[in-house]
């Protein structure tokens, strides 16, 4: 395994993370954790010391699963990540509330300390104003008193809005969805971050699966190396100078193997040599949907926007706009007509387009879409 230096700090942390959000749903569901508690164990023996888990995951069950694991390892060996913000404690949290959710944590994770406890999915600047306002405080206090050691955060925020946050100085680390499809939004953030000396963890390596599920429009990630494209994702992510940890989410061991194969020999370049040696190449990627779903959320017409954008998607990689449709019917079993129908009852409330990660003009599309 590969390891770099977390930030300004003295912590060694593997080049590739454990993502816990897809512990084997079979599993999940029929209760077994000791069993899916194998996937981090595995993962440790490979070499993998960064864990990252959150309230939710797998049905809200990854911190119990994780805790499996983290309980048959020496604690100190493993940096194991929680999260919290107004969505885990309601929209005006008293300390009461932050500390039980802490709790909860800690003792789902059977621990007594969590190594990044992070402030989570600051969708914006006006989100994280406020959350800044009502929890930062609360952080600070469970830093004094050893139950977090490092304050994070995570955020859907592109570059520059990034750079202030970070500018703040007032987290260790952070956690951002970067990858092939959206690295050009996104480079300015990690590389300020870089700068102020604060760790990089980057989640989402291979777009929400849109990487490995077009795989010939980012065949050219693969070349000069024997790796599957969504092994290439993720070393072309790991391979950042900026960047600390990639995530990979894990179901099964030959996940871990795969992963742990695509950083071997890894070398580090500047984000700014990496983006000029790719920038003309594939398609223009920053448009894409990565399927990620935050968007669905509060449609008042109930559109299932990722099934749409999803669609789009084909149109922006091979040029053809009958794609589109043709996506949506063979793929999201949704009949032309009615497709059409249902992208026409948007009405534009801009919902969506405020929390999409991409920044994707959604009602527009939906628009084209309607009209095709
Ligand atoms: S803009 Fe359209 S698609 Fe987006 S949330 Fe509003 S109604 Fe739904
Ligand atoms: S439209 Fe945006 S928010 Fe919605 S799934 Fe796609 S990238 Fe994510």
């Amino acid at each position: 395994m590969y390891y770099k230096q977390y930030g300004n700090t003295d912590m060694k942390v593997s080049a590739i993370g454990l993502g816990t959000l897809r512990y084997d749903e079979e599993d999940i569901k029929a209760g077994r954790f000791e069993k899916c508690a194998e996937i981090p164990l595995y993962a440790f023996e490979k070499g993998i010391n960064y864990w990252d888990t959150a309230p939710f995951y797998c049905d809200d069950k990854s911190e119990i699963v994780t805790g499996i694991a983290l309980s048959q390892v020496k604690r100190s060996d493993v940096y194991v990540t929680s999260k919290t913000n107004f969505n885990t404690l309601g929209s005006n949290p008293t300390r009461d509330d932050f500390r039980r959710r802490l709790e909860m944590s800690l003792d789902r994770l059977k621990t007594d300390y969590i190594d990044f406890y992070h402030m989570w999915c600051m969708m914006n600047l006006e989100s994280w104003e406020k959350h800044m306002e009502a929890l930062y405080k609360f952080f600070e206090e469970a830093k004094s008193e050893g139950l977090i050691r490092n304050i994070a955060f995570s955020s859907h925020m592109q570059g520059n809005d990034i750079e202030t946050v970070v500018e703040t100085g007032k987290f260790k680390g952070m956690l951002i969805g970067y990858n092939a499809l959206n690295y050009r939004f996104r480079q300015s953030g990690i590389e300020a971050a870089h700068k102020n000396g604060m760790g990089v963890v980057v989640m989402n390596p291979l777009g929400g699966g849109t990487i490995p599920q077009n795989p010939e429009a980012f065949r050219y990630l693969t070349e000069g190396t024997d790796l599957t494209v969504p092994q290439a994702a993720l070393r072309f992510v790991a391979s950042h100078k900026e960047i600390t940890v990639t995530l990979a989410g894990c179901t099964t061991k030959e996940h871990i193997d795969d992963a742990v194969k695509a950083v071997e020999g890894l070398e580090e370049r500047p984000a700014k040599e990496i983006v000029k040696a790719y920038e003309d190449r594939g398609v223009s990627l920053n448009n894409l949907c990565t399927g990620c779903g935050y968007c669905v959320k509060g449609c008042p017409k109930k559109i299932e926007i990722p099934k749409f954008m999803d669609a789009y998607n084909q149109y922006i990689f091979t040029g053809e706009q009958e794609r589109v449709l043709g996506r949506l019917d063979s793929h999201w079993d949704m009949e032309k007509k009615i497709a059409q129908n249902k992208a026409k009852e948007c009405i534009a409330c801009g919902k969506c387009e405020k929390a999409c990660t991409q920044h994707l003009p959604i009602i527009e599309r939906l628009k084209e879409i309607a009209a095709l």
